[in-house]
């Protein structure tokens, strides 16, 4: 449920947000503010309404956004001039966190994928679905304690 909430909210700015990432590639200075503010405003309205009190600001989402280097955290496809979303890595329905360090450029089919499912068993199937992990998959399966079902061969 919380899923469908979030591609609620984020489908009707998908078209105006796949523009800011092929912008930031080339003019990150030009990185649309109006644009921005309002995906964080609805970031910060989703948090609100499940009750959680933290706010990220414009400059957090911004930092999200040009840290992802202009690839899908989860499984490193490139965004450039395609939709993306934000994804809170532990959902907050889980008690994840409203924060920038909680935050990842998704694609949306990642997104939709993971949905409701626990982040590490999306992390450890995603590996295994990829034939190798990516740094956030390690960051995921590390922060559960978790062994990667994909190990990379040593030849
Ligand atoms: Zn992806």
């Amino acid at each position: 449920m919380a899923m469908a909430l979030v591609v609620t909210i984020i489908m009707p700015m998908m078209l105006k947000t796949m523009m800011i990432l092929d912008k930031l590639m080339r003019y990150d200075d030009l990185l649309d503010k109006t644009e921005l503010n309002t995906y964080t405003r609805t970031l910060n309205a989703r948090a609100k309404q499940i009750g959680i009190p933290t706010r990220l600001s414009m400059p957090d989402v911004r930092g999200v956004i040009l840290e992802s280097g202009g690839v899908c955290g989860w499984c490193a496809v490139s965004l450039l001039r395609q939709p993306f979303e934000l994804d809170h890595i532990i959902p907050l329905a889980d008690k994840g966190a409203h924060t920038p360090q909680n935050l990842v450029v998704a694609c949306p089919d990642c997104n939709r994928r993971k949905s409701s499912q626990h982040p590490a068993k999306f992390a450890q199937a995603l590996s295994v679905q990829l034939g190798q992990t990516t740094p956030l998959i390690l960051r995921v399966l590390s922060h559960y304690g978790i062994t990667p079902l994909f190990q990379k061969p040593l030849l």
